[in-house]
This record gives C-alpha cells, structure tokens and sequence, in this order.
C-alpha cells in the first residue's frame, strides 16, 4: 500500500472520529438547554427575528460600539468563516486522495487569487489574534481581567487565540512549502503548478535551499496540523465560550422583542394584582397548579435564558456598563452568565453519570449565585442593552430575585416596607392613596 493511501484512510478514520464527537457533543448541548422551561409566549415576527440574527449575529453591529476590538474581532470572524471554504477543500483533498483540488476545477487564473485572498484573511487573523493575546496578558485590559475570569476562562481564551495563531501558521507555511516544491521542480507529484500565491510566495526564499523530501514534509506536516487543528477545535467548542460562533445566531434570533425593560408577569401573581385592583375584574384563572415562584436553580430559568448562558463571549461589556458593578457591589452580569452555564453543565453530568431523576441537593442560587449579588441589581438594563449577541443577563436576575422574595421571604426590610405600601397604597409611599394629590394642594395655598 502507498503513503498515499495510508495516509487518506488515516484521514477518513480521523474526519469520522472528529464528526461523530462533534455530534455527540451537539446532542448532549442541546439536551442541557433544553433543561430549560419552556417560554411562555409565541416565537412571533419572524421578519424581525431574521432582521435581528442578520444585523448583530452576522453583521455584528452592536461590536461597534467599541471600534478596535470590533475591526480585530471582525477579522477573526470573516476569516473563521471565509477559511472554512479552504478547510473545505483540505477535507475533500484527504477523502478523495487528491492534492489542491480546486486548483483543478478553477485553473491556473482563478485558483491563486482564491488561495492569495484567503492568504490575506489568514494574516489579518493572525496579527489580530497576537493583539488580542497582549491586550489579556499584558495591557491587562480591566474588563478582561475581572475575578470571575480566573482559571478556566481566562486559559479558555488564550487558548483558543494561540490555535489560530497555530492554524493559520501552518496554512500559511503549506502553501509556502508548496510553492517552493514548484518553484524546485516542474513535476513532483502530487504537487503541481497552481499558480502563485501572493503571500505565502515571501516566504519561499526562506525554504528553497532545503531538498524536496524536507519540502514535502513540511507541507504535510503545515496540511494535517491544520485539519487536526480545526477538528481539535469543533471538539473544544462545545466546552468553551468560543461556542458564541455557533449560538449567537439561534440566541439573537430568539432574544425578547418586548419593549426593553417591560418585564414578563407572573400568570398568577397578575390574577391576584387584578383582583385586588378590582374584585369584580372578569379574571381567568391560570390554568394548571402554579409551580415554584421564579427560580432557584437553572431548570426553572428557561430554555432562552439557558441558550444565553451558553452563547455569552464573556466579552465583559455588560458588566463593564453595570452601575451595581461600577459602584464596587460584587454583582457582574457576565459572571450571572457564566454561574448558568457551568450550572447546566453540572446538571449535564450528573444526568450523564446518574441518570436525568438525580438530585445533587445543590442550586444556580446559593451555591452559585449569591443572594447579595442578585439583591444588588438596579434592573437598569443597561447590560441587556451593551450585550453584541442579545443576551438578557437582567432576565435570570430577575427570576433568582422572584425566588428570593416569594418563596424564601428574604427581600430586606426597605423592600417589605414598599411592597406593603404597594399594596395597601398603590404606590411605593406610606401615603394613603386619597393624600397623594396633597402636594398640589400645598403648592396652591402658598
Ligand atoms: S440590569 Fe442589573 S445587572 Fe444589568 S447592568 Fe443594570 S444593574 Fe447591572
Ligand atoms: S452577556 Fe453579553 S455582554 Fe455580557 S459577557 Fe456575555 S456576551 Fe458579553
């Protein structure tokens, strides 16, 4: 058997391992959002939903609230995607044994500037990833050296910004590999002339003195850290916050199109509001027995709030614009996101290792969330507002805040005293509601 052939079945067997975790661990991802309730309003206005996934999912507007990262990140993005085409074409070249494939189906003309402008993506990519690697590590930017980033994020991200760096190193050290075997020699097949390749040809006088059999292993070495490298990285996704690339199209797609800041009642607490307001008001009752007040743990948040959990880039600028969090309060909507995402997660393995009926006696609030950081939420919304992928931390919030006050009885003093006043003033002061108008009364004697 020739090198050739072991080497497209290694690469069949190594692209079938790679598919087959990838779609396990899609499978187990949508189990664990799906632990999530269901939302209790119609996915309605789909035009508008579209509108929502094309403007900040793909076009990413809202990133450019911040301009420099924006372009950075920009790059990293179109380069992802548009590489994929080449990534494409290496799939195809190691299931069917062949070498440059699309240089066959585009010709001599077209194939260089396809591969050059590729080329182009990959160096934008890699100086844009270098520069984020030293504004985390070494400008220290604030918002991404916060606490709630220590251990596994902050390595999450650094690791993810090298294998780029990795990826498009070898892309671009193969073709410039391959260039040079051209340059050498006229016929040494597989290889054969493709035409040139703008950016990878600088690097040819870096190789061209060393013998072909060096050439050729560079090249296949720069060819599988490349794919192996993009299926190391499919696998990593679903346990890093890089799994954004992926989530933040369903996310922004489902994401609430009320109005910002109108809250979503509680069926039967609404009820009672009503019947309190007026007795005789035709009141339907809520159909079904009520469950639990808010929620405790992540299985009460819903399905939204738990594909949120799971789409946040940990960016941090929703915590960078949180006043609770300017002030010095432990509250940051970012870590809100992260404690849910880990705690689905929890609960993923423990189905996996104890089946789905296993409790483990622990909870999102109280051994994740604290009370304090969940008591100390202005409900502003200006984290729902700064977040680039439609991400609501303030609707988890304020589901751990219901739980806290409705089932627990722990609101502080300040907070009983206006629901009472609320309740018996219709309005948060201790006035009665005929006085209410005495101010104008005031005014007009003097
Ligand atoms: S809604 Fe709450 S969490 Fe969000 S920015 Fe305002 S205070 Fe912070
Ligand atoms: S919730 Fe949004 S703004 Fe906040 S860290 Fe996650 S992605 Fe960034």
């Amino acid at each position: 058997m020739t090198f050739e052939r072991i080497e497209q079945i290694v690469f069949i067997l190594v692209t079938l391992a790679a598919i087959y975790i990838f779609a396990r661990n899609i499978a187990k991802l949508r189990r664990n959002i799906l632990l999530g309730k269901e939302i209790d309003e119609p996915i309605e206005n789909k035009g508008e939903r579209w509108k929502l996934l094309l403007l900040n999912a793909l076009g990413q507007k809202k990133m450019f609230k911040r301009p420099i990262p924006a372009i950075l990140h920009f790059f990293v993005y179109v380069g992802f995607v548009i590489i994929n085409v080449e990534v494409l074409e290496i799939i195809l070249d190691g299931l069917l044994g062949k070498h440059r494939l699309f240089a066959e189906l585009l010709g001599e003309k077209i194939y260089p500037v396809f591969i050059s402008s590729f080329e182009f993506l990959g160096i934008m990519v890699l100086i844009s990833c270098v520069i984020f690697l030293i504004r985390r590590n070494i400008l220290k930017v604030k918002r991404l050296n916060m606490p709630e980033l220590n251990k596994f994020p902050r390595m999450d991200a650094n690791i993810i910004l090298i294998t780029e760096v990795v990826l498009m190193t070898a892309f671009l050290t193969l073709d410039a590999a391959d260039q040079t075997i051209q340059a050498k020699h006229f016929l040494y097949p597989p290889y054969f002339q493709t035409g040139q390749f703008y950016f990878s040809s600088f690097l040819v006088p870096a190789f061209i003195n060393m013998s072909m059999k060096s050439l050729v292993m560079i090249e296949r070495t720069g060819w599988w850290l490349h794919i192996l490298g993009i299926f190391a990285f499919l696998n990593y996704l679903p346990f890093s916050k890089h799994l954004h690339i992926i989530l933040s199209f369903p996310n922004t797609y489902y994401t609430r199109l009320k109005a910002s800041g109108k809250f979503r009642n509680m069926p039967e607490i609404a009820a009672e509001v009503q019947l309190m307001l007026n007795p005789d008001a035709a009141v339907a009752p809520p159909a079904g027995e009520p469950g639990r007040f808010g929620a405790k743990d992540a299985t009460d948040l819903s399905w939204r709030d738990v594909l949120g959990a799971y789409s946040c880039t940990e960016c941090g600028r929703c915590t960078s614009v949180c006043p609770a969090n300017i002030t010095g309060k432990k509250l940051s909507p970012r870590k809100i996101m992260m404690d849910t995402r880990d705690r689905v997660e929890e609960l993923g393995r423990n189905i996996d290792a104890h089946g789905k009926d296993f409790k483990d006696e622990k909870s999102l609030l109280g051994d994740y969330i604290s009370h304090e950081e969940v008591l100390a939420c202005t409900t502003c919304q200006a984290c729902v507002e700064a977040c680039p992928v439609n991400i609501d931390p303030l609707s988890i919030i304020v589901e751990l805040r219901r739980y806290i006050i409705m089932e627990e009885a722990k609101s502080p003093n300040e907070w009983n005293v206006m629901f009472g006043n609320t309740e018996n003033n219709q309005a948060p002061w201790q006035f009665s509601p005929q006085d209410r108008f005495k101010w104008a009364d005031d005014i007009n004697s003097k």
